[in-house]
């Protein structure tokens, strides 16, 4: 067995959860064997094991919808897996990005709506909604109607206010400022139709470029492994 402190159930298999990285959007979930397993982390592609069709699949392989694999969790009893992702298209088989997009109330299960996701991305989605409206009014449709130079006058005055308390108000007060920076930044990048995911992408890839970097320097002057 290849991987012997994974608690595989009786039929030889684990539940596999995948979260895209940059959103904490929960994308899909599927089941793993230990071959699945050890070819996720040979290829870095998801690969899962298909209970009815009693084969592994390649996630995308037909759709070109892939997961690939920045990193493979275990809980804490090891009988479930967490992949962290970057998703390339959408995770469902219904065309959209996750397969969570119906909700669960005490009248039973609701239509199709808005998937599910983590706070911000959900504020995102909230901004392109207003952005959309015709009939109602909102400050986010006021400020979007405005363009550019009233949404960084906001930006720029927000961007003072939490620079200020930083540097000596309540941590309250920092918070608060900083949500207010975060809103009309979310704005501003609706109004370039630039998506969040992007920004996070570019923290990703500085942080992995910085590793790189980083490896090198130490391998170039000696101090540390190769
Ligand atoms: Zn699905």
């Amino acid at each position: 067995m290849a991987h012997p402190n994974i608690t595989f159930d009786s039929n030889g298999l684990v539940t596999a959860v995948a979260q895209d990285r940059a959103t904490g959007e929960v994308r899909m979930v599927a089941w793993m064997n230990a071959d699945a397993l050890e070819q996720t982390l040979a290829t870095g592609l998801a690969t899962f094991f298909s209970r009815s069709r009693q084969k592994l699949w390649v996630k995308g392989e037909t759709s070109g919808h892939r997961l690939r694999v920045a990193s493979v969790m275990a809980d804490c009893d090891a009988d479930t897996l967490l992949l962290l992702v970057d998703p390339e298209g959408a995770s469902c088989h219904t065309g959209r990005p996750t397969c969570f997009f119906r909700r669960v109330t005490d009248g039973g299960l609701g239509e199709p709506e808005r998937q599910a996701l983590p706070y911000l991305f959900e504020l995102e989605a909230t901004i392109a909604e207003r952005a959309a409206a015709t009939a109602e009014k909102s400050y986010t449709k006021s400020l979007l109607d405005a363009g550019a130079s009233k949404i960084n006058k906001k930006i720029e005055e927000e961007a003072g206010e939490v620079a200020r308390a930083i540097a000596g108000e309540s941590d309250e007060r920092v918070a608060s400022e900083a949500a207010d920076v975060l809103y009309h930044l979310l704005v501003g990048l609706r109004l370039r139709q630039v998506p969040l995911r992007a920004v996070v992408q570019k923290l990703i890839e500085r942080s992995s470029q910085s590793g790189h970097a980083e490896k090198a320097a130490r391998n170039a002057d000696g101090t540390g492994p190769a």
